[in-house]
């Protein structure tokens, strides 16, 4: 499509994607995991798209991370086999659970409370033992984020469930855990300490818990974007997780994950008016397209930054002095200075970096490219 196609075909606000950098952000995640010999299991939360997800099965990568039971169905229907669904189980999810096991290789459900442990053990007995083949339980351990999960100082409740697990035959993977709060912290050296403040607790739990694992190894499953991307390395890790990456984001870029050149979607909105002298222009492009995602940066709270020129068919980077100040339902009120607002006009497309690329892309049910395919989303 031309620019002017993309005005046409766009009424409202859409996700624009690099696909160029889509693949490069995939493949440097991939090379990291590699390197560094754990397995690589990409959480698809982040993009939820058939298309995207292909980027991924071209690396060669077959196992993948969802984050609830209705994208575990939707990516089993576009033929991925190997999943686990991030999300702590619970007994309302034992339909889904039951016909994706007849569909995958392998599917790991995680449990985070001997409560869990013992509803998911009541369900599994009803099935066939055959049926529980490609079950993989993992314990959900919260290693200091303070979400989810058993707290890593409740050593008498992990036992606990561990062993449930092994008596009932279905042996445990190990411990998966979410360290979120690297998002709260900057730079390689904070990540760093941070992580390996959770290796000090998770690796004497891993020693206690061994016994009652497959194969004798408690496997440990971690992943977020910030400390998978700035570390090269995790420790004794067996498998990393990150899903943000993919897209990157400002909130990212703040952290030192990425650099500005690695961030691969943005949201086009549509312009509205431009009031140059008064350093303002308003947007069709408000939170139900981009969240209320807000950060802070040494001009005060923002909820994005625009790209300093209109879209006009070639990929743009964030402009720091172009900020969406506000946002109601629908709008986006954006300050700068005249000298960069002169360049838009009604009509024209505004490239806006999100805050959050996971939270800003969920809210749209397509993705455009730059070369104007458009791409579904599930869900
Ligand atoms: N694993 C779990 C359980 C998560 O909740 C998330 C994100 O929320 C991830 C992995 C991926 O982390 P990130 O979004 O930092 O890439």
């Amino acid at each position: 499509l031309s620019p002017t196609g993309f005005s046409e075909k766009l009424p409202g606000p859409a996700v624009l994607l690099n696909m160029r950098q889509v693949r490069d952000n995939a493949q440097a995640m991939f090379d990291r995991a590699q390197a560094a010999g754990v397995s690589f299991r990409p959480h698809f939360k982040t993009h939820q798209s058939v298309e995207v997800g292909a980027c991924f099965l071209e690396l060669g990568v077959e196992q993948i991370t969802v984050s609830s039971w209705s994208m575990a169905q939707a990516f089993v229907a576009a033929g991925w086999r190997d999943l686990t669904v991030a999300l702590p189980w619970q007994p309302g999810a034992s339909e889904a659970l039951s016909q994706l096991l007849g569909q995958c290789s392998q599917l790991g459900v995680v449990v985070d409370s001997e409560d869990a442990v013992q509803a998911l053990l009541a369900e599994v007995q009803r099935w066939p033992a055959r049926h529980r083949d490609g079950l993989r339980v993992w314990v959900k351990l919260d290693a200091g984020y303070g979400r989810a999960g058993v707290n890593w100082t409740n050593q008498a409740c992990l036992e606990s469930m561990f062993r449930s697990l092994h008596q009932a035959g279905l042996v445990a993977q190990g411990l998966l855990f979410h360290s979120g709060h690297s998002y709260d912290v900057t730079g390689q050296s904070a990540i760093a300490a941070l992580h390996a403040e959770c290796l000090s607790r998770v690796l004497p739990l891993r020693e206690q818990l061994e016994a009652w694992c497959a194969d004798g190894h408690c496997r440990l499953s971690m992943g977020d974007t910030p400390t998978c991307s700035l570390l090269n390395e995790w420790g004794p890790v067996d498998e990393i997780r990150p899903g943000n990456f993919v897209y990157y984001d400002l909130s990212q870029l703040e952290i030192g994950s990425c650099g500005v050149e690695q961030i691969a979607a943005s949201v086009l909105c549509p312009v509205l008016s431009v009031d140059a002298a008064a350093g303002r222009m308003l947007l069709h492009g408000g939170a139900v397209h981009l969240s209320k995602d807000r950060m802070q940066d040494q001009h005060g709270v923002h909820f994005g930054q625009l790209a300093a020129k209109p879209f006009r068919g070639s990929w743009l980077l964030p402009h720091e002095g172009l900020r969406l100040n506000d946002l109601s339902q629908e709008h986006g009120k954006v300050l700068g200075s005249a000298e960069l607002l002169k360049h838009f006009r009604c009509g024209d497309l505004a490239q806006v970096f999100p805050v959050h690329s996971c939270l800003a892309c969920d809210l749209h049910r397509h993705y455009w490219t730059i070369e104007g395919r458009q791409l579904s989303r599930i869900g």
